[in-house]
């Protein structure tokens, strides 16, 4: 497989940054790469390529510096993208505030419009902007393009957007709910119609994007109408490390009586909360592990997960009025068959029910696991963010 016509995606987070080169039409990769503990003595990368796995170790000080390894990397592999005949660079963003609905090629502009959102965003549109800035200097003849995770819910009807809160200080602060994980939400929406055969703009869908970090949302004729992250993404569901919802209170709250600082009260909730902060475990593997030893704090924290999951589930089968599939994606939606029966369990009455047999198979293709004649589709579509971004990137360069 040569590199020509692919497009290099990069996923760069606060000490990582992912990798793929990727032909956007077939979705082959042509090599996918890791580059983890950026800046510490420990720092290392792994670069799959034809089959072979290499490795560097050490001196890799910031994101500059873990670009220039994976070009090493992608280089002893045989390839030099340098010269390789790439079609465009696509860069995940986290934040695209108010400004970006679509994807964007990136100039000056752009690049200053992605740093005044760090704001928004601080652990992530720095981190960003810091592969974009290293990208366009390494290939500055390669087109880059900007991903937003926010972009599908950029148009969300004026009624979910907007926090019930003072509004003048809200529109001066660009207070509103943005939304995130939206490139797996609009990819997966358009794999469940292409598996359905039927057209996104006949389907109310209800997708629920359970990783690390998770969200829910709802999608009418292909347009998200709600979905439960907001501001940031600590909003919603329970997450690995995020609370999720909660009574704003419990801030002002806890400055008051426990003597922690709002930056204290910020890492709590996104770092030391949501499943690991109910019972030190965060991946579900363990957790369900534990339960089956009968630990009680194991149980709790899965039933306050499973209990969050099917509020929202709830609240967009009222908002859309009729379901025609619910979708489970991401690390833990596609492979926690438990997750998937619980969050639907006793739900007949609705037209929702999973079938044992179907839920407990194990494929890496998109799937269906209720029974044939119930009325609402139950899909587990695999997620697959890269490819979303490398067409999104491929399709602005062409049309330019
Ligand atoms: P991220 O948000 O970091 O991209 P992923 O979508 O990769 O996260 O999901 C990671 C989570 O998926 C893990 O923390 C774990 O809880 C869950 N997970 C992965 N594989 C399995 C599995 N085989 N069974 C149950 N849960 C799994």
């Amino acid at each position: 497989m040569t590199a020509a016509d692919t497009v290099l995606v990069l996923n760069a987070g606060s000490s990582s940054l992912k990798y793929q080169l990727l032909h956007p039409g077939s979705g082959e990769r042509v090599a996918t790469g890791i580059v983890e503990r950026i800046g510490s003595d420990d720092a290392s990368a792994r670069h799959e390529q034809g089959g072979r796995t290499r490795e560097s170790e050490g001196g890799i000080a910031d994101h500059r510096d873990a670009l220039h390894t994976a070009l090493d990397l992608f280089a002893a592999a045989g390839t030099d993208l340098r010269s390789a005949d790439l079609l465009a660079v696509g860069h995940r963003v986290v934040h695209g505030g108010r400004r970006f609905s679509d994807p964007v090629l990136i100039d000056d502009d752009v690049v200053t419009a992605i740093d005044e959102l760090s704001s928004l965003a601080p652990l992530h549109n720095p981190v960003n902007l810091a592969g974009v800035q290293a990208m366009r200097e390494i290939l500055p003849d390669v087109p880059q393009v900007a991903v937003f995770d926010t972009a599908f819910f950029h148009d969300l009807p004026a009624h979910a957007a907007t926090y019930a809160i003072d509004d003048e200080i809200a529109r001066r602060h660009d207070i509103r709910r943005y939304g995130f994980h939206g490139t797996s939400h609009e990819y997966v929406s358009g794999v469940a119609a292409e598996f359905l055969d039927r057209p996104a703009s006949a389907l109310n869908l209800i997708v629920l994007h359970l990783g690390n970090g998770a969200s829910a949302s709802a999608v009418r004729a292909g347009r998200a109408v709600d979905t439960s992250m907001g501001l940031t993404p600590l909003e919603g569901l329970v997450m690995g490390t995020r609370s999720g919802d909660l009574d704003p209170a419990i801030v002002a709250y806890l400055e008051r009586v426990a003597d922690m600082d709002i930056d204290a009260v910020d890492r709590m909730l996104n770092s030391g909360s949501g499943l690991k902060g109910l019972c030190g475990d965060n991946d579900f593997r363990t957790i369900t592990a534990r339960i089956d030893e009968g630990d009680e704090r194991a149980r709790l924290a899965y039933d306050v997960y499973i209990h969050r999951l099917r509020r929202y589930i709830g609240a967009y089968m009222i908002d859309l009025g009729r379901v025609d599939a619910i979708v489970f994606t991401a690390g833990v939606g596609e492979n926690a068959t438990t997750v998937r029966a619980d969050a639907l369990a006793g739900m007949d009455g609705f037209g929702i029910a999973v079938d044992p047999d179907a839920n407990a198979v194990r494929s890496h293709d998109a799937r269906r696991i209720s029974p044939d004649d119930s009325s609402v589709a139950v899909l587990v579509v695999p997620t697959d963010e890269e490819l979303a971004i490398a067409r999104k990137a491929a399709e602005l360069v062409d049309g330019s």
